[in-house]
């Protein structure tokens, strides 16, 4: 974030989204995943500027709400969608059929039927797979998926309706792997997904293999190594003929590096030893830290010297969650010091409780 830029936005809080720099990573991702393709996961970040700036350089575009179908669609007409989650309600999947989204991931053998009652589509059966990821953050099991029982019953099901197309296997297992990791994970899920596939008579098989690379807060300058992500994957299935399609759709790791939270100091105070940074704003506009219980990195873009005390960060809701970053390094703040807290450019503005307390909604800016 430009300091200068940053010191003269006039209102606070403010979201400052780097597109260009957004379409830089992505364009470099893209070009090191060779011949997988990438979609991207709405829900970390469905802004329409931000799909806008993605969409030249992604293949098509995860969708998991009737709301994001009817959202990316209208903001990209031409996208290719693939629409998951949980919980699909009849009028969702009417729509997506509608709105042409190209591949479905059917969660259960009942949503299965009830797709095959409103017409013709092509699945992928979402996987539940008892595969371990030793470093995981989250772990996606539980509800998400089928295991191997209830994959069979999906297979016999399409066997006997030929208005439903298996084109493949969709395994979002876990998140916050590195690329070894996720190379790993990846392998364990084709060697499983590829022969279940042709022994369902699928020739041109698809597996998806979810999101979740890693992304470390505590280095923003740290980045998921898609160079060997990309130049392995392909090695994963390099048994089975005809090559499957690979897909993967990240979200966290494309859209986080290029958003910022923008905001100004209005009062700095010392109670019972700990000292206190109260910032216009707060976790009801970036809810990333205390949803994920971490320290935002932030950087002071007021002119000051190297840090002199410990401070916590905290907005204006009246809870103690309302925590931006706890007992961090900061240099002797003031009101009217500028704060840009960075990597908030997914999971943040997004999923925050924006209308707790009645607050002012934040400006937005674009850099092109
Ligand atoms: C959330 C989600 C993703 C994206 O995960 P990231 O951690 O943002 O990369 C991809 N696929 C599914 C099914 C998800 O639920």
């Amino acid at each position: 974030m430009n300091p200068e830029f940053a010191r003269g936005l006039g209102r606070y809080p403010a979201y400052v989204y780097d597109l260009r720099g957004l379409a830089d990573h992505a364009r470099a991702v893209r070009a090191a995943l060779g011949p997988t393709e990438l979609f991207y996961a709405a829900k970390a970040n469905p802004d329409a500027e931000i799909l806008r700036a993605l969409a030249p350089h992604v293949d098509g575009v995860e969708v998991s709400s009737g709301g994001e179908l009817a959202h990316v669609r209208r903001t990209l007409p031409h996208a290719r969608l693939a629409f998951g989650g949980p919980g699909k309600t009849d009028e969702e999947l009417a729509q997506a059929l509608a709105l042409n989204a190209e591949r479905i991931h059917v969660e259960s053998p009942r949503e299965l039927s009830r797709l095959a009652d409103l017409g013709p589509a092509d699945v992928l059966l979402r996987a539940n797979l008892p595969f371990t990821a030793p470093n995981a953050v989250l772990t996606m099991s539980g509800p998400f998926g089928m295991d191997e029982e209830a994959l069979n019953e999906c297979a016999r099901r399409i066997a006997d309706t030929p208005h439903i197309t298996l084109r493949g296997v969709h395994a979002h297992l876990a998140s916050g792997l590195d690329a070894p990791a996720m190379l790993d994970l990846a392998r364990q899920i084709t060697s499983w997904a590829l022969p279940w596939l042709r022994a369902q008579g699928v020739r041109a098989p698809e597996v998806n293999l979810g999101g979740g690379m890693a992304v470390d807060y505590t280095d923003p300058h740290a980045r998921f190594d898609w160079t060997t992500y990309g130049a392995e994957l392909p090695s994963s299935s390099r048994q089975a003929l005809p090559p499957p399609v690979l897909r993967i759709e990240p979200g966290r790791a494309i859209t986080a590096y290029h958003g910022w939270y923008v905001t100004d100091v209005l009062d700095v105070k010392t109670t019972r030893g700990a000292t206190y940074v109260i910032v216009r704003g707060g976790t009801h506009h970036l809810r990333t830290p205390a949803a994920k219980g971490h320290d935002q990195p932030f950087d002071v873009v007021t002119p000051h010297g190297p840090p002199t005390t410990t401070a916590t960060l905290v907005g204006q809701l009246c809870t103690p969650k309302d925590v931006l970053a706890r007992e961090v390094p900061v240099p002797s703040l003031a009101p009217g010091d500028v704060v840009a807290f960075g990597m908030a450019g997914a999971y943040a503005w997004n999923i925050s409780h924006r209308d707790f307390l009645m607050h002012p909604a934040p400006a937005f800016h674009y850099l092109r």
